[in-house]
């Protein structure tokens, strides 16, 4: 456990009961650079820039929390998944901020690691 997260509760039981869906981030145009930030479900974080989705296997329910609390509450086997996919979702933001210059989403799922041999 890494030490100054806390998780709410209902997640300290959980830990290691979540599959690892996708990162995404937004990219706006514009406006200086970004301006949305994510509240982690986790730990309460607000200062999210990349979101990381996982899905509890028990109850299927999702949440979207940072990468920290992502590494931690995947099973130990998943926790470079977050890493892998922030840095994809990394490289995709730049892309689409400097060479294509269109506001969207940018989304790394577990199959684009995949089919990007980077698992
Ligand atoms: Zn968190």
């Amino acid at each position: 456990m890494i030490e100054g997260i806390r998780f709410r509760d209902e997640l300290a039981a959980s830990v290691g009961r979540w599959a690892y869906e996708c990162c995404h981030c937004i990219v706006k145009m514009g406006t200086g650079g970004v301006s949305i930030s994510y509240e982690c479900a986790a730990c309460g974080n607000t200062n999210l820039r990349f979101i990381h989705t996982l899905e509890n296997i028990d109850t299927g329910r999702q949440i979207e929390v940072g990468i920290e609390c992502a590494a931690l509450l995947v099973s130990p086997d998943d926790c470079d998944l977050p890493r892998l996919a922030e840095n994809e979702t990394r490289r995709k933001e730049r892309w689409r901020r400097e060479k294509y210059h269109t506001p969207g989403r940018c989304t790394t799922t577990v199959d684009d690691l995949m089919n990007r041999g980077k698992l």
